[in-house]
């Protein structure tokens, strides 16, 4: 990926003081169906936070509440210091939404598309800063029609960040790339959130929402299950060990944080091998899947 080039950041201020949204209770419903269910969330300005869930868990029906695209049934939202239902042309101004799957201008290229989205914010990044920062100078005169998966979803963020928004919304930013073009992508979105740029993406990948936020932020069912940094996330449950073993009535499995000196007795109790036994530290996967009640 070229340098990124930085353009200069307008209106950014990099304090933790006055959060970039703040939902408080936030309900949703679908006919008989309870996609959010009393929902809380501060984003502060300069963070990156990630909403993580299962599908159908609420992640979109957030997201499109915040973008004003959507309108809640009861709760309190606050983005950029606006209910978005009340949103103006200036708040549309200073927020960036990339989508899943671009508009299909077929023949347009890359530098023409960029041009054309540029027209409709009050200070757009010129192109060529554009491009820079979405890594897509040496694609700037391909055609859409021929750029892969991985271009095309840059050039869909190139469309969001053109008019320097303050906060972003990305839903689902890596949803088929192949490790290499994810990893780069990654590195776009860090680039932007160290320019001053607020990021809420959804994902259902716990590795990605490990590797780019600082905070994650994990939904299921409606609700907030947890929200805290990648590091801990897990809270009391990581650093936890899993000991099974087979007992005559049958397997057995046991948490602790001194696995050692549960091998320790059950080697005293078996008077020897302990059958089927593994000692399995749990990941922050594990960790997850036991919140979501998905882990086998
Ligand atoms: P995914 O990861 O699959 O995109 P999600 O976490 O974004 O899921 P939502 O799309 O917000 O979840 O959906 C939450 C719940 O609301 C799901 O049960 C979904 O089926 C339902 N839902 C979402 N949009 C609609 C709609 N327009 N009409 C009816 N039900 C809907």
């Amino acid at each position: 990926m070229p340098a990124p080039v930085r353009p200069q950041p307008r209106n950014r201020p990099r304090g933790r003081s006055r959060p970039a949204i703040r939902v408080r209770g936030l309900t949703k419903h679908y006919r008989s169906v309870t996609a959010l269910d009393g929902i809380d969330l501060d984003v502060q300005s300069g963070e990156i936070v990630a909403l993580l869930g299962p599908n159908g868990a609420g992640k979109t029906t957030t997201m499109e509440i915040l973008e004003g695209h959507r309108r809640a049934d009861s709760g309190e939202v606050q983005v950029l210091g606006i209910d978005p239902r009340n949103a103006t042309p200036a708040w549309r101004n200073r927020i960036g939404i990339v989508l899943q799957g671009v508009a299909d201008f077929g023949t347009l290229t890359v530098r023409q598309v960029i041009d054309l989205f540029g027209v409709y914010y009050t200070d757009p990044l010129s192109v060529d800063e554009t491009l820079g920062l979405a890594g897509l100078t040496e694609e700037a005169d391909r055609r859409l029609n021929t750029l892969a998966g991985g271009k095309r979803r840059r050039l869909e963020v190139a469309l969001g960040i053109i008019g320097r928004p303050q906060l972003l919304f990305l839903d689902e930013p890596t949803t088929g790339f192949d490790p290499g073009v994810r990893r780069r992508f990654w590195s776009l979105i860090r680039t932007l959130r160290d320019q001053g740029t607020t990021i809420l993406l959804t994902t259902h990948h716990l590795d990605e929402a490990e590797h780019l936020a600082d905070r994650v932020a994990v939904i299921n069912k409606g609700r907030m299950i947890a929200i805290d940094t990648p590091a801990r996330l897990g809270g009391r449950r990581t650093g936890t060990t899993e000991v099974r073993w087979r007992t005559p009535d049958g397997p057995r499995t046991v948490r602790t944080r001194t696995p050692t000196a549960l091998v320790r007795k059950l080697t005293t109790e078996f008077r020897g091998e302990v059958p089927e036994l593994t000692v399995t530290r749990l990941t922050l996967e594990d960790i997850y899947l036991d919140m979501i009640g998905q882990r086998a």
